[in-house]
């Protein structure tokens, strides 16, 4: 029997023995890089036939969905640069984000399918763009919603400028 505890295979890293065996095959426990614990037939991960959780599977059908002109492309898009802001230290917007604490929950970032879920489920048009309701909150379900570019520019100069309701002086 081969022990392949805490070894890593693509995406995997075996975590113990999982006491249950598959055709003669000890069956691992085993963590992704994506969060996600799965077991896995031994003998699939030395042959390189299980890399990840499912999430590689999920991503590489994305990406396929992407090249032929999906029209969720820009979404992937949305998520990708999300996750940038908040986490990438080198990217232009960082410091409006990452840099003053602002961060995408787990899921979402260890998911694109979530986030699609959710986006779909709450409203998501092509031509609308990520908000977040409050400006120091995070990418989260509950501080998310889609509104258009100008509606979302508009709530930006509101917040800077002040409420609506105020009246202009006219001069
Ligand atoms: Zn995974």
């Amino acid at each position: 029997m081969n022990d392949l505890k805490g070894k890593r295979f693509s995406r995997l890293i075996v975590l113990k023995d999982s006491g249950k065996r598959c055709g003669g095959h000890v069956v691992w426990i085993c963590i992704c890089d994506c969060g996600n614990i799965c077991e896995v037939i031994g003998n699939n991960l030395i042959r390189g036939r299980n890399k990840s959780c499912g999430c590689l599977k999920k991503e590489n059908a994305i990406k396929k969905n992407w090249r032929h002109g999906d029209r969720r492309i820009r979404l992937y898009r949305t998520w990708v640069n999300m996750k940038s802001r908040c986490f990438r230290k080198n990217h232009h917007k960082y410091k409006y984000y990452g840099g003053r604490g602002i961060t995408v929950c787990p899921a979402w970032r260890s998911n694109y399918l979530i986030f699609k879920e959710w986006a779909l489920a709450n409203g998501y048009a092509d031509h609308l763009t990520i908000d977040r309701i409050d400006n120091d909150g995070n990418y989260e379900p509950n501080n998310c919603q889609w509104l258009t570019r100008s509606e979302n520019s508009k709530k930006q100069w509101e917040e800077k400028h002040g409420s609506k309701d105020k009246n202009f002086k006219i001069v």
